[in-house]
């Protein structure tokens, strides 16, 4: 078998991929630079918070580094993994909330991306360790789904990682608790526009607590709209950095 030799700086580790998963690593990177420029926009990544993550392989992941600027990511900004955590390649260290990233991966095969922003109004929903559960939108039942609350523990820690492994089978967008928040995708697509899905809920939720209670469906419509999720598991498809636009 062939082999391609990754990483010709000499400060990255030295780590030889075949070059299909090279090419997957590349096609990674990309997709992690395009999150982090689409959030960054959003302000979802203030003060250098937050990290992006995207799946190479099953037992591969690339992420940011620790302090990157997430909006303007460079390939210097990201670090290879395994999924024991050890670092591969890369100039910096890797995220210091790794953790959350590699439960995440392990507990679900086909995700291809994790992001952890702290997006404001969902950030206040997780900061006072109130549930987003009262809307019942088309599209935050098709396309976002259940958002569960992950119990706090320090960010970056094992119980972190634990709390929120609880929760991971039947989601994929978190509010963590007294944190931030965490979307999950099958694709960069997906999980970029779940963290815009939560922060629109969050928003409105927001908004329709002042103007009364919210629109409960009967079980006929909730059910036509759960069908249209399982249905449609794989929306989302395109490559994020397809639709960007110019900065
Ligand atoms: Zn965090």
């Amino acid at each position: 078998m062939s082999i391609a030799r990754v990483a010709p700086r000499e400060y990255h580790w030295l780590v030889d991929l075949t070059p299909k998963l090279a090419a997957a690593y590349e096609a990674a990177k990309s997709e992690v630079i395009a999150a982090g420029r689409y959030l960054g926009r959003r302000q979802y990544h203030v003060a250098l918070a937050g990290n992006v993550s995207a799946r190479v392989s099953e037992d591969l992941l690339v992420c940011t580094r620790h302090g990157a600027d997430k909006q303007t990511l460079v390939q210097d900004d990201l670090v290879l993994c395994d999924m024991s955590g050890r670092k591969l390649d890369g100039a910096g260290e890797a995220t210091s909330e790794l953790n959350m990233h590699r439960e995440a991966y392990k507990l679900r095969p086909e995700v291809r991306m994790v992001i952890h922003s702290h997006p404001p109004a969902a950030t206040a929903f997780a900061a006072t360790s109130t549930p987003l559960d009262q809307l019942q939108l088309p599209e935050m039942i098709v396309l976002l789904g259940p958002v569960g609350l992950v119990q706090y523990a320090t960010p970056g820690s094992d119980e972190l990682a634990q709390n929120l492994s609880l929760l991971l089978k039947d989601h994929d967008a978190f509010l963590l608790e007294n944190h931030g928040a965490l979307t999950l995708g099958r694709t960069a697509r997906q999980a970029a526009l779940r963290m815009d899905l939560l922060e629109q809920n969050a928003r409105v939720s927001l908004m329709t607590k002042q103007l009364g209670r919210p629109f409960a469906l009967d079980h006929a419509s909730l059910d036509t709209l759960l069908s249209f999720r399982s249905q449609m598991a794989n929306w989302g498809s395109e490559p994020l950095s397809t639709r960007q636009t110019a900065d």
